[in-house]
């Protein structure tokens, strides 16, 4: 099953569809090497061969672009590094096919447009997450100066998730935030997260995926994440629970 959702993508890749993927003014060296796994990454495909990596008993991470690609096995380390260009390209694609309907903003962070006021969006992956644009012009601006442009992104992300924030809790130790009390603010690829301390931002980094179950567990409990429908913007939501 997987093996043929694999040739899907690998015969649509060829198409032009991913053309606008390929961009960058600015293009960051990479080269794969083994890192340490993120484990934040939800799907089970090798970046390079499409084949599931968890099956192989070995994961390699390969950071590409600031995005972080699993690769399932030495062969794969070298074919990557043989043409890193396609395989990101490869890589991009499953990023844009799977979570291309998830993306939580209608609008257009560049200018503030209507996502589909201006055409068919460009949606492209970066760092592991859909980004989404109104039109190419405003993708081109993105690839100009990518860092302001996901300030912009996240801006808008913890604006939405803001009010309907599941816990009561900061994400990582969990104390309650009393009414003075300043939070951070933090999106990470496309939710928000509300944290107490530098301390927590830093423990927050050390383990993403505990800190990412930690949420869709509280989103779940408060019924606005399940497998298939990740969000719904705007429903009458339950309050906030405390997780253990
Ligand atoms: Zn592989
Ligand atoms: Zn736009
Ligand atoms: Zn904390």
């Amino acid at each position: 099953m997987g093996k043929l959702i694999w040739l899907a993508m690998m015969t649509l890749i060829c198409a032009p569809l991913v053309a606008q993927e390929e961009s960058s003014a600015v293009e960051e060296e990479a080269v794969a090497s083994e890192q340490e796994a993120p484990a934040s990454w939800p799907l089970v495909y090798c970046g390079v061969c499409g084949v599931n990596y968890k099956s192989y008993g070995k994961e390699i991470w390969v950071v590409s672009n600031g995005g972080e690609v699993p690769i399932c096995s030495d062969d794969c380390v070298k074919s990557y590094n043989e043409d890193p260009k396609l395989a990101e390209k490869k890589f991009n694609f499953i990023i844009t096919a799977s979570f291309r309907d998830n993306y939580p903003l209608d609008q257009c962070f560049m200018d503030e447009e209507e996502l589909g006021d201006n055409g068919e969006p460009v949606v492209i992956a970066y760092r592991n997450q859909v980004l989404k644009f109104c039109q190419e012009s405003c993708h081109e601006k993105f690839q100009e100066d990518r860092k302001g442009g996901m300030e912009k992104q996240e801006a808008l992300v913890v604006e939405k998730f803001k009010p309907e924030y599941p816990l009561i809790g900061c994400i990582v130790c969990q104390s309650v935030f009393l009414e003075n009390k300043e939070a951070i603010h933090l999106a990470y690829q496309n939710d928000y997260y509300k944290i107490c301390s530098e301390e927590c931002i830093a423990a927050f980094g050390e383990d993403r995926a505990k800190y990412q179950g930690r949420l869709k567990l509280a989103l779940v409990a408060t019924g606005r994440f399940n497998t298939s429908v990740m969000r719904k913007a705007g429903e009458e939501l339950p309050g906030p629970v405390q997780l253990k």
